[in-house]
């Protein structure tokens, strides 16, 4: 019986040294110190059945055994529980030489730093900043601004109509007379917007774009106002060097009529092959002109006591001439690798 014993120690010792996980100290405690099915307990059991002689040194034998189990199982289970707490924080320990998470930093849509800026500009001369629907009347995007139903102008400005006599504003000029009925003269804003027509997107074209207006309406304005103005804002937009012309034309909305061109930013005027003015100097950039007396009317306002001058133009077009851009697209496709060069 004590070759047994010293047989049953050994396995015991080398059962703890193989513990690893917790089912490993699971299965070393029901193996041997289970009271129900345990091998030591089970080893208790037999004393009774031992010539009485052997039945004390037997009992300590095992006694023994018992508390080594126990003392192995304990240290076991300690040991586990220090590994366990070691893999823990191995997790919590944040590693200082692992890469940083790296949160883009977003920024200023070119369409929108154009706006700002051309924004900035008219809030210098004393400009308010003035808004309206995107979803308009008709009345107040053709009618009202002097062109009735059969106007061709109206065939140029096709749009999307949603019914019940409205429309996306083709314009920012609607704005105009919705200033002018809530606004008393003197009247100085400005009204940057989205603006829609049914055009194909093409390299020139989306149906949905960017404007800007200008509306001025008080006693005696001339056209030698409109004139000053439109040249201080385009040298502070483009240069002090910047040629600023004005050629006749016409829009139903405002008489006389001027187109307005800027000597070309790109080549001044030097380069017959420049992509930019295709040699001829002067870009187109704006349209403008002496508010119609009709529109003052149709805004509340008598022209025979004021006068007001008008502008509109393309906060796109601008945006492309400034960062030398060929596609208007460009600022729709939102794709970020273009947007970060805008920065
Ligand atoms: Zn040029």
């Amino acid at each position: 019986m004590p070759d047994d014993i010293d047989e049953l120690q050994r396995k015991v010792e080398e059962a703890a040294a193989k513990i690893e996980t917790p089912q490993d100290l699971q299965r070393f405690k029901e193996e041997f110190l289970s009271r129900k099915r345990g091998i030591i307990p089970g080893l208790f059991k037999k004393i009774p059945t031992l010539p009485p002689q052997e039945r004390s040194s037997f009992g300590k034998r095992i006694n023994e055994l018992r508390e080594l189990a126990e003392s192995l199982f304990k240290k076991a289970e300690e040991r586990l529980k220090g590994n366990l707490w070691r893999e823990r924080l191995r997790k919590a320990i944040p590693d200082p030489t692992l890469p940083g998470y790296f949160k883009p930093l977003g920024s200023v849509h070119p369409i929108s730093e154009v706006s700002h800026t051309i924004e900035e500009i008219f809030l210098r001369m004393g400009y308010d900043i003035e808004d309206g629907p995107e979803v308009e009347m008709e009345y107040f995007n053709f009618d009202a601004l002097n062109i009735p139903p059969h106007h061709p102008a109206r065939q140029e400005q096709d749009t999307f109509f949603v019914g019940g006599g409205y429309l996306l504003r083709t314009h920012t000029s609607p704005v105009q007379i919705r200033a002018m009925r809530k606004r008393k003269p003197p009247i100085r804003i400005i009204v940057p917007g989205r603006v829609y027509r049914r055009d194909e997107a093409d390299p020139t074209h989306t149906p949905m774009f960017y404007q800007i207006e200008g509306l001025v309406v008080d006693r005696g304005i001339s056209f030698a106002h409109l004139k000053a103005t439109l040249e201080t804002f385009l040298k502070a937009l483009f240069g002090e060097e910047t040629g600023v012309r004005f050629r006749p034309s016409y829009f139903p909305f405002t008489e006389p009529s001027a187109e307005v061109d800027i000597s070309c930013p790109v080549c001044g005027g030097k380069d017959p092959n420049c992509s930019v003015c295709g040699g001829a100097g002067w870009i187109e950039i704006l349209g403008a002109g002496m508010v119609h007396p009709e529109v003052l009317r149709a805004g509340g306002i008598d022209p025979e006591e004021y006068s007001g001058f008008a502008f509109g133009l393309g906060v796109d077009r601008i945006s492309m001439l400034k960062r030398g851009l060929t596609d208007i697209r460009n600022h729709y496709w939102n794709r970020m690798d273009f947007l970060e060069q805008m920065k």
